[in-house]
């Protein structure tokens, strides 16, 4: 089970992305998966690279919508795992409905967004997820909008499993993607993954500062949402570990009609290749 490809990552020397690829293909390796039955689909960004540095089914899809292809995906096959990977920007601006929706409707695949604070692609401007104050060419003043807050968001948003992690701990941050892969329904893990060419604040230093590991919280319970919300805001984000996860969810595509039948991309359409092309047609 090798899920590394011959592609070189063009990230820049250091950037957290890295390592984000790492504990992927890691965690894919660890629960048993093939290569094959695998989907990473990715939005635009930096990030966006990483399904061509993956050995399984890539799809880079267009700005903010990786989320609709995956779940797609997902009930056409539900034989893969799809992973859905993107930015701050790419998940939380363009990208944003898609994410609050596909987080209630709890479809069976992993959404892990590389949380850099800022747009990198584009050179270095503020993002959804940049600090009040926060400075660049965008906001040379600061930005004087307030942060969006990807934990509670994703728990007020009915999440079943919501976890965050950081680049700098591969293994914690793999443990996060096996649970995530293996929880039943929609897995959101929010990862902090240092943009070193264009944010200066948030370094790998300042998080190794500011984070604290929920397993370090005496009487943590990930199952108790309650808690999780409280402990989220008490601690203004800055945690890392599985935040909450529903051990009882039921996934959307196992409540759909027919699904004890077999998967769509399985099913005989009945037809010859011309009547495909035919229809095919009506749809251009
Ligand atoms: Fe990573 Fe930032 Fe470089 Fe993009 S610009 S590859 S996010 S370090």
């Amino acid at each position: 089970k090798d899920f590394r490809n011959n592609v070189k990552p063009n990230w820049c020397p250091g950037c957290g992305d890295f390592s984000v690829q790492a504990a992927i293909q890691r965690a894919a390796a660890n629960v048993g998966i093939e290569p094959h039955e695998l989907a990473i689909i990715s939005g635009i960004g930096c990030s966006g690279r990483i399904s061509g540095y993956i050995n399984s089914y890539g799809f880079h899809g267009t700005h903010g919508r990786a989320l609709p292809i995956a779940q797609g995906l997902k009930i056409a096959n539900r034989n893969l795992h799809v992973i859905a990977t993107g930015g701050d920007g790419d998940g939380y601006a363009i990208g944003m409905a898609h994410t609050v929706h596909a987080i209630r409707r709890n479809i069976d695949i992993t959404y892990i967004v590389m949380d850099n604070q800022i747009y990198g692609l584009t050179k270095g401007q503020t993002s959804p997820r940049s600090a009040y104050g926060f400075v660049t060419k965008s906001t040379p003043n600061g930005s004087i909008e307030p942060s969006i807050k990807p934990l509670e968001l994703a728990l007020s948003a009915g999440a079943t499993f919501v976890a965050q992690g950081f680049s700098s701990d591969i293994k914690e941050l793999t443990a996060l993607i096996e649970a995530g892969i293996q929880h039943k329904g929609f897995s959101f893990i929010n990862v902090f993954s240092p943009c070193v060419t264009y944010n200066k604040v948030n370094t790998y230093e300042w998080f190794k500062e500011h984070l604290t590991k929920l397993s370090d919280i005496e009487h943590y319970d990930p199952q108790n949402r309650e808690m999780a919300m409280q402990t989220v805001m008490e601690k203004d984000g800055l945690v890392t570990g599985i935040v909450y996860q529903d051990t009882k969810s039921v996934p959307y595509e196992q409540q759909l009609e027919g699904f004890a039948e077999k998967p769509l991309v399985d099913v005989d359409l009945k037809i010859d290749e011309d009547q495909f092309n035919e229809l095919v047609k009506e749809f251009m």
